[in-house]
């Protein structure tokens, strides 16, 4: 058959899982917990399906996780979204994001994307017809270049994915940054795609800049954010989209013929679960630890460490190591050393290796102590 998406395969995370099964290796590769979530969590959500809550709800989402969520932008980011016309519950972030490329991206539109990047973006914006424009985060620091950014937009450009903090490098744009980018977009009708996953995993006391905080961004913004990765509960697959009322009614056109609607217990025990902010309050300390944990341990190995200042992944150089690339090296690791990786060369288009790989380190301390006894071999 001629497919739509020639260059597509399996994702490299359910490679690197696979092999980290097949060989028994610590599994440092795909970002998710090995630890379990809040126990209130799951009670509140097995509580919503004894009491019945198990039929469709409300296209949008659940109306209390919708105001719930509203409640949080605002009081963390200090923008208020009206629950009602302005919040989407969402099967992941995923879904969030494919489902507002596909609202405003026509055939043709160009929409620009900071590599290296998450790696469902860019055939989310073929499959809407598209056509994807690259430009590169510096190599080394993965800074936004906005010079390049500026290069790269025309009178066609609809849209610009942005993700902080960042899957795979670990950076976190700077207030300073996002104000460039505000004052970039000014002049434009384009929108943003603003990828927040990992908005409560910034370390070393700095905030979160998200785009709500910006209102010449959140005026165009799509804000998507996951619970996955908030709560440790990525199989539960349930995020948000935060945008203007306009843009909210075209997200959901096409948001009610994707999925219709998300699972209802699980939006029901969120919204119960969120009238405590501590759990995403205290979520930078969490990772945090384990990140300065990890770091540790890897500033003893040969491998050179990468900043992380948010999210839940350690980017390190291997050149000191070995001269595989990257990708080979990922498998020889898993393989002889017993410890999974993500090499960075999966996230650019042209396969571009800069000598760098990824930890996840959201991993009980065992797990990373485990993994650093095999590294110190190395
Ligand atoms: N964006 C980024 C940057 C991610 O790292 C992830 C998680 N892999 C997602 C989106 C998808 O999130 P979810 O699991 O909620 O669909
Ligand atoms: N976001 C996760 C990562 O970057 C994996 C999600 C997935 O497997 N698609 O590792």
């Amino acid at each position: 058959v001629e497919t739509k998406l020639p260059a597509v395969g399996t994702t490299i995370f359910t490679v690197m899982s696979a092999l980290a099964t097949e060989t028994g290796a610590v599994n440092l590769g795909q970002g998710f917990p090995d630890f379990e979530c809040d126990p209130k969590l799951v009670q509140a959500v097995t509580g919503a399906m004894e009491r019945g809550l198990n039929q469709y709800p409300p296209m949008a989402g659940v109306a209390a996780l919708r105001e719930a969520i509203a409640g949080k932008l605002q009081s963390v980011y200090g923008h208020s979204y009206d629950a009602n016309t302005e919040v989407t519950v969402t099967a992941g972030a995923t879904q969030a994001i494919i489902t507002a490329i596909l609202a405003i991206v026509r055939p043709g539109d160009e929409v620009i994307v900071l590599e290296p990047c998450y790696d469902s973006y860019v055939p989310n914006i073929e499959l809407a017809g598209g056509t994807v424009v690259r430009v590169p985060l510096v190599p080394g620091t993965f800074r936004p270049d906005f010079d390049r950014i500026a290069a790269a937009m025309t009178p066609r450009t609809r849209a610009i994915l942005v993700n902080s903090p960042h899957n795979p490098s670990a950076t976190a744009w700077s207030r300073e940054e996002m104000l460039r980018l505000q004052e970039l977009l000014a002049p434009t009708d384009v929108f943003l795609i603003s990828d927040e996953v990992y908005e409560h995993m910034v370390f070393d006391g700095q905030p979160h800049q998200s785009a709500a905080r910006f209102p010449g961004l959140a005026a165009r913004s799509f804000i998507v954010s996951s619970f996955g990765k908030t709560y440790h509960v990525t199989g539960w697959k349930v995020g948000y989209v935060a945008a203007p009322a306009p843009l909210t009614a075209e997200f959901r056109k096409v948001h009610q013929f994707n999925v219709f609607t998300v699972n209802t217990p699980v939006q029901h025990g969120l919204a119960q679960y969120m009238a405590d902010p501590q759990p995403y309050l205290q979520l930078p300390a969490f990772y945090q630890r384990k990140r300065d944990l990890f770091r540790e341990g890897l500033a003893r190995t040969r491998l050179r460490l990468l900043p992380s200042q948010g999210s839940y992944f350690q980017c390190v150089d291997i050149s000191a190591v070995s001269d595989l690339p990257e990708a080979e090296f990922c498998q020889w690791l898993t393989r002889e050393f017993g410890v999974a990786a993500i090499p960075l060369s999966a996230f650019y288009g042209d396969g571009f290796d800069q000598r760098v790989v990824r930890f996840c380190f959201a991993k009980k301390d065992d797990t990373l102590r485990a993994a650093l006894d095999r590294l110190a071999r190395l």
